[in-house]
């Protein structure tokens, strides 16, 4: 037997309502304001270009943001041709490519560090409501930076400044250190296809 129209459109609308009553008091819940450390890892696609979303939003609402890029893959970016020149935006990037690139510990280590020094005066300035260390994960990785360093001056940092770090493996330290965490999981790539990247999409 099918259900009338009437019926359907009246078990809709009591199962919306019980719906609202537990967004609503989620909402209610939340109520306090504070800076957030946000990281974006996993395989997939999509973190830094999520980060970049943010500094969109971010520079919106009139915030001023930093960006630390800790590997520079290309200089040719969308992001930093766009966003570069903003009169509220400071960017960084490494001076120069790592490993496969460098094939030089001691060189590589000496420029992470010198990135994350860049970095600490974006985390110690409190007129920047938004920082992004862009694949700040891989010289944690690779042991060039300290974690217990980079977790110290992450917490140093003005109470209302929001963090997001990007980048695969992010270490466990880090993640229990976040606010919001976000995995995203490489389910396809075009990449495998034999796609090169493409301006807009992946650059
Ligand atoms: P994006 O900058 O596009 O958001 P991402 O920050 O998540 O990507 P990275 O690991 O930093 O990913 O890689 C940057 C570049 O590599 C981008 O051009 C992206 O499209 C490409 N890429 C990301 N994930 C994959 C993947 N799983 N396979 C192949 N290429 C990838
Ligand atoms: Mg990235």
């Amino acid at each position: 037997m099918t259900m009338n129209t009437t019926d359907r459109e009246q078990r809709h609308q009591a199962r919306m309502q019980r719906k609202k009553a537990v967004v609503d008091a989620a909402i209610e819940r939340a109520d306090r304001d504070q800076g957030l450390l946000l990281v974006l890892t996993g395989n997939g696609k999509g973190k830094s270009s999520s980060a970049f979303g943010m500094v969109a939003r971010a520079l919106g609402h009139g915030l001023r943001v930093g960006v630390a890029q800790f590997i520079k893959g290309r200089s040719d970016t969308g992001e930093e041709g766009f966003f570069r020149a903003h009169p509220n935006v400071r960017w960084h990037v490494l001076g120069e490519g790592f490993t496969w690139e460098t094939q030089n510990l001691t060189r590589d280590t000496e420029t992470a560090q010198r990135s994350w020094a860049m970095a600490r005066e974006m985390l110690r300035d409190e007129h920047l409501g938004l920082v992004v260390l862009d694949e700040l994960t891989y010289p944690l990785k690779y042991g060039w930076l300290d974690i217990a360093t980079v977790l110290d001056d992450l917490a140093a940092r003005p109470p209302m400044q929001h963090v997001v770090i990007t980048g695969r493996a992010a270490p466990d330290a880090l993640i229990d250190a976040a606010d919001t965490v976000t995995e995203l999981c490489d389910v396809k790539h075009a990449f495998r296809a034999g796609i090169r990247a493409q301006k807009g999409v992946d650059l």
